[in-house]
């Protein structure tokens, strides 16, 4: 299994410039908290938040990945809550990878009984056909086919986050 080059550094870099943009006028006058879901997100948001130009904060959640798997197990579990309080505040989870949906739902329940003012979804890369959950995604990087994708800050079974570009792994 060979990781092939799917979207190199210039791209990537062009499009969380265009991501940051979008919230920089979006949340002018607001003081958003971004909410990253470890482990995946870390590469994506380190790159984010330094295009922001705006008051925010940033907090961490850790949900349950695929470990060796490359198919999501239908069952999410929370590693790690937030710290912090997020009541009357207006939210912006970071994540890797929108895949089925099922995971993504799970964080907004979890959000949602916290009581935010407002809660958007920013994601670098979405997986439109595999979807089982439908995701109203606010600021979006990428569409992809259904690929396994590693590389910035993803895994597969904990190998590869380290790669600077996004990579698909491919069955030889
Ligand atoms: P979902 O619950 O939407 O099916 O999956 C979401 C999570 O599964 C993502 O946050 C990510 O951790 C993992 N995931 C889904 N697709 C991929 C992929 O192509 N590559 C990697 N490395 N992880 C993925």
């Amino acid at each position: 299994m060979q990781p092939k080059v799917l979207i190199e550094r210039q791209e990537l870099e062009n499009t969380v410039r265009r991501l940051a943009a979008q919230i920089n006028k979006d949340y002018r006058e607001k003081k958003p908290v971004l909410i990253a879901v470890l482990k995946g997100a870390f590469i994506f948001l380190a790159d984010l938040v330094r295009h922001l130009d705006l008051k925010l904060e940033v907090e961490f959640v850790c949900l349950s990945s695929y470990g060796q798997s490359r198919e999501s197990k239908g069952e999410v579990k929370l590693v790690q809550g937030l710290c912090s309080n997020i009541r009357n505040r207006d939210v912006i989870i970071i994540e890797d990878i929108i895949d089925t949906g099922i995971t993504t739902d799970f964080l907004l329940n979890y959000l949602n009984q916290q009581e935010p003012s407002s809660i958007r979804i920013c994601v670098l890369i979405s997986k439109p056909s595999r979807r089982k959950v439908p995701i109203i995604i606010n600021y979006l990087g990428f569409e992809v086919a259904d690929r396994f994708i590693v590389g910035y800050g993803l895994d597969w079974d904990e190998n590869f986050r380290h790669l600077p570009e996004l990579y698909s792994i491919e069955d030889e």
